[in-house]
């Protein structure tokens, strides 16, 4: 389903941007949205793209008019069922349909032939429907130097019907020449309240929705998502319970049966995703579930401190206060600092692949004899 611009939520800064320029009729024909993972890129993409194709928009007067498209005309219509015309997003996984990606397995990085194949050979291609083609690329951190430099000439003169929105979550992968093709837009964190309320609406209520809402840092379609995700056996949020009390309990002798539990954990979490998500790599997936329990080991370490130092009260794990507070009596503030140190360490080993059983074991190693530690945090990826 595909919203229009008055209901994206929470991005209301980045959309009178867009909208300023929209107004003046110097609309930019290249963009590159900027922000984190799930704060909303895409949606306010889809819906840009909507108003711009839709064949009746509505203008609603102000200090800047606001255009939003009709959710009635044809175009709209085609725009929701997913099969306009003149929209097209690129993401890598579409290399199975390049020419030479028949049985190519879904890619980490954008192949250069996605780009070739789906926005360069294709931005001649008048539109269709409406007066535009709107072409939106995914994930564009992951297009590498080579690939942001074959899309350069189509940045700098697209067709005047071309507009051509990059998603991106890493500003500092793109380069320079890129940027300066583009008009930026930033999009910021959506706020905690708001997130709560957009999971009571999707039927998930407190305090497991005040959780996700810490959890995903104000990015409102991660909260979702981890919210929803089936898994067969406990929910993500049971996990996330039961893997607190765990750390708070865990002593050396218990380290590896531990850790063989975060595995399953992270297997049960990747099947949801996988059963959730489609066309997404299994790296992409499995890196996805061993950071998300790494994140709950980090934010119930940072909760703890935050609980000895007294620095606030507003704790993402409000709702498990017991375990946080055994971990606060366990270490003092500087080990606590330490420890969440190391988780966010432990983040960067998944991104560079580090097998899985040793990244679990590492954490819990971490938790209970980092004293006497001898393997460095930095010694590895
Ligand atoms: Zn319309």
């Amino acid at each position: 389903m595909a919203v229009n611009l008055g209901q994206v939520v929470c991005q209301d800064k980045a959309i009178a941007g867009l909208q300023r320029a929209f107004a003046t009729g110097r609309m930019p024909h290249a963009y590159l949205f900027s922000g984190q993972d799930g704060v909303g890129k895409f949606t306010t993409a889809r819906a840009w793209a909507k108003m711009l194709l839709c064949q009746n928009r509505t203008q609603r007067a102000g200090e800047v008019p606001f255009a939003d498209s009709c959710g009635r005309c044809p175009s709209c219509l085609l725009f929701e069922s997913g099969a306009h015309p003149d929209f097209q997003t690129i993401y890598k996984e579409l290399v199975v349909f390049t020419e030479d990606g028949k049985n190519k397995t879904p890619p980490v990085d954008m192949p250069v032939d996605v780009i070739r194949e789906f926005l360069i050979e294709k931005i001649a291609t008048r539109p269709q429907m409406s007066g535009h083609v709107v072409y939106v690329i995914q994930e564009a951190e992951k297009v590498n130097n080579s690939s942001q430099n074959a899309m350069l000439k189509v940045l700098e003169e697209p067709p005047p019907f071309c507009v051509i929105i990059l998603i991106c979550s890493r500003m500092e992968k793109m380069l320079p020449t890129i940027l300066s093709r583009c008009h930026v837009v930033r999009f910021g964190p959506v706020a905690a309240g708001v997130i709560v309320q957009k999971l009571a609406e999707a039927g998930i209520e407190e305090p497991e929705s005040g959780y996700w809402a810490g959890f995903s840092e104000g990015r409102l379609g991660q909260a979702i998502a981890w919210a929803s995700l089936e898994t067969k056996g406990d929910s993500p949020y049971l996990i996330k319970r039961a893997l607190l009390e765990r750390l708070a309990g865990a002593t050396l002798p218990d380290v590896l049966e531990q850790a063989e539990w975060m595995g399953k954990a992270a297997k049960q979490i990747a099947a949801a995703w996988t059963a959730a998500s489609e066309n997404v790599s299994t790296t992409d997936i499995n890196r996805r579930a061993q950071k998300g329990l790494i994140q709950m080991a980090m934010l119930a370490l940072a909760d703890a401190l935050k609980l000895k130092t007294r620095a606030t009260e507003n704790l993402v794990n409000a709702d498990q206060k017991a375990v946080i507070r055994q971990l606060a009596d366990k270490y003092n503030p500087e080990h606590l600092a330490l420890l969440v140190a190391q988780m966010a360490e432990l983040t960067r080993w998944v991104d560079a692949s580090v097998n899985e059983k040793l990244i679990f074991e590492q954490l819990l190693f971490n938790l209970t004899h980092s004293d006497i530690i001898s393997l460095s945090v930095s010694s590895i990826g």
